[in-house]
C-alpha cells in the first residue's frame, strides 16, 4: 500500500476513508453532528461535501446501529453516490447506484471489487479492493460469546466465526475495522485478538464500542504485546481523523 489514506471514524461501526478520489463509508447510523457543524470531522456525512469525489456506501445489515435510510437520499441527489447495501435491508427505491449484496459472493462496481462474508450476527462483512488497498470492515461478524450464554450456543459461534476468518488467510489486509463491543466484558476482545493472530494486516480500528471508549485501554495492551507487526488506531472521540 502506497497511497496516502484518510479515515474518519463517524460513530460506533461507521467510518468514512478516502483513497486518492474515492471516498468509502461504512456503517453509516448516527446523523447527528457531535456539534452543530456537520462534517466527516464532527461524525457526519455532509452530502453537500466531497462533490467532487466517487462515494460508495457500504450497509453491512439492517440493524439500526448500522445503517441510516437517509444515505438514500444522498443517493436521489447526488449521481456520485454508489450505495452497497446487504440483502437484508428493505425499504429503498430501485436504482442504477444500488447494489445489492448477498453473503459470500464477489462484486465489481468501476475498479472495486468487493467480496463478502457471512456475518455471525445478520447481514454481511465487506473486503473491498480498490487503488492497491485492502480493507475488512467486519460489519457484526464477530466472536460473539456471552457470559451466562449456552455453552452450545458460545461454541456454535465461535466455530462460525473462525470459519469465516479463516477465508481470509493467505491474503494481507491494509485496513481492518473490527469489532470490539465492551458489553461483552471479559470476552469482548476475543475476536479482535482471533483475527490478528490469524490475519496479517497493517492497520486495525476497533469498533461498535458506541460511547464506551473504556475498552481502548485494553486493546491498547493486548496490540502491544502481539508479536505481528501493526498500527492499532485507539479512537478517542467522534470525527477522529487519521492521516497514514
Ligand atoms: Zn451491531
Amino acid at each position: 500500500m502506497n497511497k496516502q489514506i484518510e479515515i474518519w471514524y463517524l460513530y460506533h461501526s461507521g467510518f468514512a476513508v478516502k483513497i486518492g478520489q474515492k471516498l468509502l463509508i461504512f456503517d453509516y447510523y448516527s446523523n447527528k453532528a457531535a456539534n452543530s457543524l456537520p462534517c466527516l470531522y464532527n461524525g457526519v456525512f455532509n452530502p453537500e461535501d466531497f462533490r467532487d469525489l466517487d462515494i460508495f456506501i457500504f450497509v453491512s445489515h439492517i440493524h439500526h446501529d448500522h445503517f441510516n435510510p437517509i444515505i438514500f437520499t444522498w443517493m436521489e441527489q447526488n449521481p456520485n453516490i454508489h450505495i452497497i447495501i446487504s440483502s437484508d435491508v428493505e425499504g429503498y427505491r430501485a436504482n442504477a447506484n444500488l447494489t445489492i449484496a448477498e453473503t459470500e459472493m464477489s462484486y465489481v462496481i468501476d475498479d472495486i471489487i468487493i467480496e463478502t462474508l457471512t456475518s455471525t450476527d445478520e447481514g454481511i462483512a465487506f473486503l473491498v479492493k480498490t487503488e492497491g488497498v485492502s480493507l475488512f470492515h467486519a460489519g457484526d461478524l464477530h466472536w460473539w460469546h456471552w457470559d451466562g450464554e449456552k455453552e452450545t450456543i458460545n461454541k456454535q459461534m465461535e466455530y462460525q466465526f473462525k470459519t469465516q476468518i479463516q477465508k481470509l488467510e493467505n491474503q494481507h489486509i491494509d485496513i481492518a475495522f473490527l469489532v470490539a463491543d465492551p458489553r461483552q466484558e471479559d470476552f469482548a476482545l476475543l475476536g479482535l485478538e482471533w483475527f490478528l493472530k490469524k490475519i496479517s494486516c497493517s492497520h486495525v480500528f476497533p469498533m461498535h464500542f458506541s460511547d464506551n471508549y473504556s475498552i481502548m485501554e485494553r486493546i491498547d495492551k493486548i496490540s502491544s504485546s502481539n508479536q505481528r507487526s501493526f498500527i492499532m488506531h485507539l479512537i478517542s472521540r467522534r470525527g477522529q481523523h487519521f492521516l497514514f
